[in-house]
């Protein structure tokens, strides 16, 4: 029986070390939850690191860990610390990651890091081939991975490869600028179907193609050496149905089972102090316009001062990346920036922001998109943004207002948002002045629309599509054959 292999940088699991036994811990992340009708149900494997590197294991853990992924179906590539530094670390975030999202002053191109990517791409696709069986297809994910294709595809010319990117490709003039275009392109290029979120990516691959590598391009199919590769969006999305039961029972919990969170929010609903609640959930990343909210916020404050003591931004900001510079200087900015303003405008009964520098169980991430009667999310460039879709799929009464910045994925298919530039701190001042008082119609208008395209297009659906547009492909092919 014929399988697919899906690879991805990390596995979709955590692994637990107890004395002399390790268990694995499935993840529940997004990319997960869609492959799950892809991975389960068949022999279908997942090849990807398990965040163990060789310096943490000896030969008697490296048998534990094989068999405790094996019994998730998962295959390890494994990594030294050097490998993950160079890999990971060096090339995939300290060049990819901020040039793909038009941070080129952050985009650093070292020869070191460039050959440990290629290298550790290499040992991904080693693992591949040795667990490739006649009729099996496979389906790569991300900018980790982008040279994967055309490393399999030149052991195995037959073999299906689909290969999908969750971050932005940027235009051809800024693609452009790195040394290694070409390779990075031939790379995904060894692909039978490459998938973008957006038709705007779609279209930014196909033009540096053409552009770089003189390919034809007919439609949205890439023909060279007697190959065709089709490019096309495939919009990822979320487990609706997932965030709009937990929001519906959380709804109808009893007081006495209310999270801590819970119940500090109701406090601060109640008696006279109704402040309104404006919600942002991000990691803690450049990308995600974080500094850009709060001075367009404080901004607000300025302008339209009736709304001191009658709004308040919950801010949640998950730690990431925190051994990268950037991603520190960026705290100490935010840090800085919540302090001044809330100095500025605290009243006794009142401060501006709260502001979460953590992660929050799911419970809690509910607790926060059930209770906020507005998302205000600003990034300056984000591929899809997952949590506008989640806030709108957890308001089961259908009232609440998203703002959403134009640089996301997630505005191209959610147009009943307030859509704004995250540069704008006039419209977005405005904005947050015309969340604060639409009428309550006009809401149950906009996310009854917005929830019938999420529930109709979730995560499955996603991934169900994909899989489907690659078998696609190799129909294509016999019939030209
Ligand atoms: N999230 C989480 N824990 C938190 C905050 C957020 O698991 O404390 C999840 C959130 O539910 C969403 C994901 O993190 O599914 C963020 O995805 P998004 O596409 O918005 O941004 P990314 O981090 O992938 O750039």
């Amino acid at each position: 029986m014929s399988k697919t292999i899906i690879i991805s940088n990390r596995l979709p699991l955590q692994l637990e070390i107890n004395n002399n036994s390790i268990t694995a811990i499935p993840s529940v992340g997004g990319l997960a939850t869609g492959m799950k009708s892809v991975h389960s149900g068949s022999d279908s494997i997942w090849v990807g690191w398990s965040g163990l590197t060789d310096e943490n294991l000896d030969s008697k853990s490296e048998i534990l860990v094989k068999n405790a992924l094996k019994k998730h179906q998962c295959v390890g590539v494994s990594l030294t610390e050097a490998e993950v530094d160079g890999f990971y670390y060096g090339f995939s975030n300290n060049a990819l990651w901020p040039l793909f999202h038009y941070f080129m002053e952050y985009t650093s191109f070292e020869k070191e890091t460039w050959e440990t990517y290629q290298s550790v791409n290499q040992k991904f696709a080693d693992v591949v081939i040795d667990n490739l069986e006649e009729g099996d297809s496979i389906w790569v994910h991300d900018y980790q991975l982008l040279l994967l294709p055309e490393m399999i595809r030149k052991k195995k010319p037959d073999v299906t490869i689909g290969f999908f990117l969750h971050i932005p490709f940027p235009s051809y003039e800024v693609f452009r600028t790195i040394p290694c275009r070409e390779a990075l392109l031939k790379g995904m290029l060894g692909a039978d179907l490459i998938g973008f979120h957006t038709y705007d990516y779609e279209r930014h691959f196909l033009s540096s193609t053409q552009r770089i590598l003189g390919h034809e391009i007919n439609f949205n199919n890439v023909h060279f050496d007697n190959r065709i590769v089709k490019v096309d969006s495939f919009p990822m999305g979320i487990d609706y149905d997932k965030f709009h039961d937990a929001a519906q029972h959380h709804n109808d919990k009893e007081k006495k089972e209310k999270t801590e969170i819970q119940q500090e929010i109701d406090k601060h609903l109640t008696g006279g102090n109704k402040a309104k609640l404006i919600l942002s959930i991000d990691r803690l990343d450049y990308t995600k316009g974080i500094a850009n909210r709060l001075r367009a916020f404080e901004y607000f404050l300025d302008k339209y001062p009736q709304f001191k003591g009658k709004a308040r931004l919950v801010m949640l900001a998950v730690p990431s990346r925190s051994d990268v510079p950037q991603y520190q200087i960026l705290k100490n900015e935010i840090d800085q920036l919540v302090g001044r303003i809330n100095g500025k405008f605290a009243e006794v009964s009142w401060t501006p922001i709260w502001y979460f520098y953590r992660s929050m169980p799911f419970e809690n991430l509910i607790d926060l998109y059930t209770s906020s009667e507005v998302a205000l999310l600003t990034p300056i460039r984000d591929g899809m943004n997952l949590v506008a879709k989640e806030y709108i799929a957890s308001r089961v009464d259908k009232k609440g207002v998203l703002i959403l910045s134009e640089m996301t994925g997630a505005s191209k298919e959610m147009s009943e948002a307030l859509i704004i530039n995250p540069n704008n701190f006039e419209e977005i001042a405005d904005t947050i002045k015309m969340a604060l008082e639409m009428p309550e119609e006009e809401q149950i208008k906009r996310n009854t629309a917005l929830q019938k395209r999420l529930k109709r297009y979730n995560v499955e659906k996603w991934a169900n599509d994909f899989m489907e547009a690659l078998e696609g492909t190799q129909a294509t092919l016999k019939k030209f054959s």
